[in-house]
């Protein structure tokens, strides 16, 4: 079995890289100023959107820390590759002690000095976020902390599709938002956070492409395309479904079953589109290929008689040489010629002599097993490999095509063939083995034609017919 490496398209996992360096800067921007306006006093920039929901103080700690994680661990050195993981530790901290003060009404008391340190006019809610955040910061920095340390790295990926649901939840409640409706608990999450989170994930993903379950799209291969064009629609599209279902209620005032019908619709068209997308590729490949095998085929046959042509044959003996070498694996030679080909040429033209040669592909041809090869190895003359095959199986071989040429109906008058056979011996090169056959042809042909000489003595006498 011949296995092929799995390769990487190194532009690829560069793109990768730059993309999630890049993630971690504006995570650490968008933090910063986050935080600096909580201490100006500076609403707009909190929330983006005026009378939305800011981003939480702490929820901007947070991504300032796991952004710095990110770029922290695509450094090298020591101090780096330790401080990563404690700054993911960190944004874990952040969202286990949010939601040990939701749900287990645990007073750690962070809320409050992260509002007293940056909320100059104290908000109660400055400091809060929406649990489904703090349980997202939790899984953030798990994320990182499995990065950073290149551990448990299937994990990895349960967690990162997990944090793409919350900020997919919090991007769709975003709709309700927007219109001013209530939605309960989701539209608690600010699409600050929401999208920030978003990216965040795919970031950390993006910094580790090659290995677990993305290692796939950094493939070179038709497997590593189809994922890197189709893995993250795939996974947004809940997102968009849910948004748009959202949106259409809210903003267009559709009902709630128009609204579904029409994401229904954009669902089945997208997965449509998808398939048609990945059909059309794979058709286009699939031509490429049979093309390509075509080309060689083309390279390796013989026009007149579609037998393997010289060059073939100079490669599958090479190849039966190294297979003899390294396995011991014996195999025989046949050589043949047509008798008086010259004088059928002169009598009947090069149309019917052409015509003699085509025949003599399809009867060498029909005596052959699969693993056989027939070869055209100049003008009228052609040489049969027979793998695995000793030199009184090759002349039996040989004795049968000499009975195929005798009795077939040719077109003008009969035509007979001369063989040499000759079996392949350890010490052997190319040419060796091509002379010995090559001597037993010539003697065929000195013994009178239509006949088969054997390079051994080898033969048992019933099995090659020679002479008329
Ligand atoms: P022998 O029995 O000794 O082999 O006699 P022969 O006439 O066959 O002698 P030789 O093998 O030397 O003949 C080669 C002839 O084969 C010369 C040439 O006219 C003919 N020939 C070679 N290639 C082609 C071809 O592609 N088409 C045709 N029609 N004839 C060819
Ligand atoms: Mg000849
Ligand atoms: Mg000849």
């Amino acid at each position: 079995m011949i296995e092929v490496p799995f390769h990487q398209d190194s532009q690829v996992v560069r793109g990768f890289i730059r993309f999630s360096r890049t993630i971690a800067v504006l995570m650490i921007a968008v933090a910063s100023i986050v935080l600096v306006a909580w201490w100006w006093d500076a609403r707009l920039p909190t929330a983006v959107v005026p009378g939305q929901r800011s981003m939480k103080v702490n929820a901007a700690i947070g991504f300032a820390l796991s952004g710095s994680a990110l770029l922290l661990s695509q450094g090298s050195g020591r101090v780096r590759s330790r401080l990563g993981p404690w700054l993911s530790l960190a944004v874990m901290g952040i969202g286990l002690a949010t939601l040990a003060e939701y749900v287990w009404s645990l007073d750690i008391g962070i809320d409050r000095l992260l509002d007293d340190s940056f909320a100059r006019q104290p908000d109660p809610l400055s400091g809060r976020m929406a649990e489904l955040v703090a349980t997202a910061f939790v899984l953030l920095g798990g994320l990182g902390v499995m990065v950073s340390t290149r551990r448990w790295l299937y994990l990895r990926e349960g967690l990162a599709v997990v944090l793409l649901a919350i900020a997919m939840t919090g991007l769709a409640s975003y709709g309700f938002a927007l219109a001013g409706r209530d939605s309960g608990p989701f539209n608690r999450v600010p699409i600050y956070t929401t999208l920030l989170l978003l990216l965040a994930t795919l970031g950390w993903i993006a910094s580790t492409p090659t290995i677990g379950l993305t290692r796939v799209t950094t493939a070179d291969t038709l497997g590593g395309a189809f994922a890197r064009r189709l893995l993250l629609p795939a996974l947004l599209m809940p997102v968009i479904v849910a948004f748009v279902f959202e949106m259409l209620q809210s903003r267009l005032g559709l009902s709630e079953a128009l609204a579904f019908s029409f994401v229904a619709l954009f669902s089945g068209g997208a997965v449509a589109w998808l398939v048609w997308w990945v059909a059309t590729l794979l058709d286009k490949l699939e031509r490429q290929r049979r093309k390509s095998l075509l080309l060689r085929n083309d390279a390796d046959t013989d026009t007149l008689t579609g037998l393997a042509n010289r060059r073939a044959f100079d490669d599958a003996l090479a190849n039966l040489l190294r297979g003899q070498r390294e396995h011991d694996m014996r195999f025989s030679l046949l050589m043949l010629d047509l008798d008086r080909f010259k004088s059928y040429n002169d009598d009947f033209g090069h149309l019917a002599g052409d015509e003699v040669l085509r025949i003599t592909g399809h009867l060498l041809g029909a005596a052959l097993r699969p693993s056989d090869l027939a070869a055209r190895y100049g003008g009228e003359e052609f040489a049969l490999l027979l793998p695995d095959t000793d030199v009184t199986r090759a002349g039996e071989v040989a004795a049968r095509i000499l009975d195929a040429f005798r009795g077939f109906a040719w077109p003008q008058r009969a035509v007979t063939i001369s063989i040499g056979v000759a079996q392949s011996a350890p010490s052997d090169g190319s040419t060796d083995l091509i002379q010995r056959a090559d001597a037993m042809l010539y003697d065929a042909k000195h013994a009178g034609r239509d006949r088969v000489m054997v390079a051994t003595a080898v033969v048992s006498p019933g099995a090659v017919r020679s002479g008329t």
